[in-house]
C-alpha cells in the first residue's frame, strides 16, 4: 500500500523564527503519514538539526550538475549533504520564472536520484489548457518530458498543481481532480509497469486547506497533498496531515 504523504513547500517565505513551526508538528508524526517540509535552501541545515524524529526536510530545487561555476545554483548532493532527503522540482513557479523546460526538470530529477534524494516532481496545466481542454494532453506530456527512467515508488513522488489552483482559493472539482489522478496513475502504469505505477505516490497542490482536505483526500489514487500557505503555520498545517 501506498503510504500518505503531506508536504509542505514553503517556497520564499520562512526566517529562523519559522522553525519552531517544526517542532509544533511533532503531534502529527505518531500517525501513518509520512509528513514532509521543504523550507527555503537557508534554513534546510538548521531545519534537519531542528525538525522532531519522523519530520522529513527537503529542497525545494537543484541543479542538474554536481558541482562547478553556477553562481547561486544548490546541487543535489549539496541538499543531501544538508540534511535532506527530498527535493520538489518542476515546481510551476520555476517553470514560469526561471524558464525551466521538462528537458530541464527530467535532468535535475536524475541529478537528484543519483543523490539518493526522493523527488516531489510537479506538473499542471494553466487556466487557458483547461478551459481549451487539453489538460490531459498538458499532463501526458510533462510526465513524459520530466520524468526520466527508472522511476520507482521509493525515488519519485508526482504532485499534481493545476497552475491557476496555486496561491487563489480555487480548486478544481473532485471529478476534475479524479480525471487527472486516475490519468497519471495509468500513465505510471503504462511506462512503468503495474508494480512501480501503482507504488508512486501522486498528490494534488493548489489551495489545500485545513477545511477543503478530507474531501480532497477521499478522491481516489489522492495519495496526499503539496501544500503551500497552508504549510507555513503548524496551526494551518497539522489538521491537514491529519485529515490525511
Ligand atoms: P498553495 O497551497 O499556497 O495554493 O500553493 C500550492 C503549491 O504551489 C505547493 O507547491
Amino acid at each position: 500500500m501506498r503510504r500518505k504523504l503531506a508536504a509542505g513547500n514553503w517556497k520564499m517565505n520562512g526566517l529562523r523564527a519559522a522553525l519552531s513551526e517544526l517542532e509544533a508538528l511533532a503531534p502529527t508524526l505518531a500517525g501513518e503519514a509520512e509528513v514532509l517540509i521543504c523550507p527555503p535552501a537557508t534554513l534546510i541545515s538548521a531545519a534537519c538539526e531542528t525538525a522532531p524524529d519522523g519530520l522529513a526536510i527537503g529542497g525545494q530545487d537543484c541543479h542538474p550538475k554536481d558541482s562547478g561555476a553556477h553562481t547561486g545554483d544548490i546541487s543535489a548532493e549539496m541538499l543531501k549533504d544538508a540534511g535532506a532527503s527530498h527535493v520538489i522540482l518542476g515546481h510551476s513557479e520555476r517553470r514560469d520564472d526561471h524558464g525551466e523546460s521538462d528537458a530541464d526538470v527530467r535532468a535535475k530529477c536524475a541529478a537528484a536520484w543519483a543523490a539518493g534524494l526522493t523527488v516531489v516532481l510537479c506538473c499542471g496545466e494553466s487556466l487557458t489548457q483547461r478551459e481549451a481542454q487539453d489538460t490531459l494532453d498538458i499532463i501526458g506530456g510533462q510526465l513524459a518530458g520530466s520524468v526520466p527512467d527508472g522511476a520507482t515508488g521509493h525515488n519519485l513522488v508526482i504532485a499534481y498543481e493545476p497552475i491557476w489552483a496555486i496561491g487563489t482559493g480555487l480548486i478544481p472539482t473532485l471529478d476534475q481532480i479524479g480525471e487527472v489522478h486516475d490519468f497519471i496513475r495509468m500513465r505510471l502504469e503504462r511506462r512503468f509497469g503495474a508494480g512501480v505505477g501503482r507504488s508512486v505516490r501522486i498528490l494534488y497542490g493548489g489551495s489545500v486547506k485545513p477545511g477543503n482536505a478530507a474531501e480532497i483526500f477521499g478522491v481516489s489514487n489522492v495519495d496526499g497533498a503539496l501544500v503551500g500557505g497552508a504549510s507555513l503555520t503548524a496551526a494551518d498545517f497539522r489538521p491537514i496531515v491529519e485529515a490525511l
